[in-house]
């Protein structure tokens, strides 16, 4: 978040201050939105794709948090010349809002909007200039930890009490940065996609093989990029998708395919293993794994 708002900052570093009831109109501000709603989408996309996997594998994580599927912000979170933006195309004010909302999200369930100002967690109002950092703080250590949490919202004119369900999900959470290169990577922290990976992947479930690659990175505090690591990640990535249903047949086909988009980028690396070396690993373990559903076993890493 904080990386993709210094490349919005960048962008945007010879527009002229502008007034608050601003439309997109010169040809840097019209890029601008564009490039904004494009990141909206692709981080979207993303959480929508993360959310399965994280919630499904939270039992084998070793770090894992409560969480409702949304993301908030306020004006102040964005840099002074970027607030006006801000506010205009991204709906942000002086209160905690909701920014976004994950479809199928605990949020989206309780009947939670975009655009709601929260004005209050756990019974409580909160005082005025509450803080994103502030506000995830109460929720994760106190607010969320139980069955239930309520959330005081403003929406318009209109005060609502918000019961929602917060459930268990592994604490590596996904984000989108800009980078002209197609790349996933894990800091051990968060899993990192680049802006291009989000454009040329093919489909869902590829992009959900890639994040749970590096999912398996991240739990596995993996820190050398070593052939026989990225095979056990593959792996482990394989175990993680069926856990969370998603269609590992489908998946791995995409790797028997000479035209695959990062052949070069594999092929050149003497860290990776070439695509039909990860072919055949992915092969044995899908192999593996349907045994194992099909007599009824628990799926445990390989
Ligand atoms: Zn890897």
């Amino acid at each position: 978040m904080r990386r993709a708002l210094l490349v919005l900052a960048l962008l945007l570093i010879a527009t002229p201050a502008i007034a608050a009831d601003y439309v997109p109109r010169t040809k840097n501000e019209i890029a601008f939105a564009a490039i904004l709603k494009e990141h909206q989408n692709y981080n979207a996309r993303l959480q929508k794709v993360a959310a399965p996997l994280l919630k499904a594998n939270a039992k084998y994580c070793p770090r894992t948090r409560r969480d409702i599927g949304m993301t908030v912000h306020t004006l102040s979170d964005y840099q002074p010349s970027l607030q006006p933006f801000a506010e205009v195309l991204i709906g942000a004010n002086d209160r905690l809002s909701i920014r976004t909302i994950r479809e199928g999200s605990p949020a989206e369930v309780a009947g939670l909007k975009e655009g709601d100002s929260i004005i209050g967690i756990g019974g409580s109002y909160m005082p005025s200039g509450f803080t994103v950092q502030r506000f995830f703080d109460l929720a994760t250590k106190t607010a969320f930890k139980g069955e239930e949490a309520e959330l005081k919202i403003l929406r318009g004119e209109q005060r609502l009490d918000i019961v929602v369900r917060p459930e268990t999900i592994c604490d590596y959470p996904a984000n989108v940065f800009f980078n002209e290169k197609a790349n996933g990577h894990t800091d051990g922290e968060q899993i990192i996609i680049t802006s291009e990976l989000m454009k040329t992947v093919p489909d869902d479930v590829n992009l959900a093989l890639i994040l749970a690659h590096e999912l398996a990175h991240a739990i596995k505090g993996h820190q050398r990029k070593e052939k026989s690591l990225e095979l056990k990640a593959d792996r482990m990535a394989l175990v993680m998708m069926s856990r969370a249903n998603y269609d590992i047949d489908r998946a791995i086909s995409y790797w028997r395919d000479a035209a695959h988009p990062h052949a070069d980028y594999q092929s050149s690396s003497k860290t990776h293993p070439s695509i039909s070396e990860r072919y055949k690993n992915f092969r044995a373990e899908q192999l593996r794994i349907t045994k194992a559903v099909t007599a009824g076993k628990t799926l445990s890493f390989n």
